[in-house]
C-alpha cells in the first residue's frame, strides 16, 4: 500500500512538471531568434558596416555553424549573450579585427 501511494505522488509530480514545461517548449520554438537590445544599445550596434570593419571580420563574430558563409542575420557574437541575429555585415564599438 505504501508503494502505491509513493507511485501516485511520483505520477502527480511528473504530471505537474509536464504541465508546467510543455508551454515553455512551445515558447522557446516561437521565440528562437533573439536580439540582446541592451548590449546592442550600449555598444552602438548597427546593421551596416563601418568602412571595411564589419562583423564577419571581427574576432568576436560567431558564424552560424548550420549556415556557413551565409549573408543572413542568423549568427552570434561573443559580446552579445543570447543574441542570434548578428548580420555578417553589421558593426559595433566592440569590433576587434581578425588577424590577417
Ligand atoms: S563585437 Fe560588434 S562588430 Fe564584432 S562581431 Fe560582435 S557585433 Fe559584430
Amino acid at each position: 500500500m505504501e508503494k502505491i501511494t509513493t507511485s501516485r505522488r511520483q505520477l502527480l509530480k511528473m504530471g505537474t512538471i509536464a504541465l508546467v514545461t510543455a508551454p515553455m517548449v512551445g515558447m522557446s520554438t516561437v521565440a528562437s531568434a533573439k536580439q540582446n537590445t541592451a548590449i546592442r544599445t550600449a555598444l552602438k550596434f548597427q546593421s551596416t558596416p563601418n568602412g571595411d570593419k564589419q562583423c564577419n571580420k571581427c574576432m568576436n563574430y560567431i558564424p552560424n555553424a548550420a549556415k556557413p558563409d551565409n549573408k543572413e542575420a542568423v549568427n552570434g557574437c561573443k559580446l552579445y549573450p543570447g543574441d542570434d541575429e548578428i548580420p555578417p555585415n553589421g558593426y559595433c564599438n566592440g569590433f576587434v579585427a581578425k588577424p590577417k
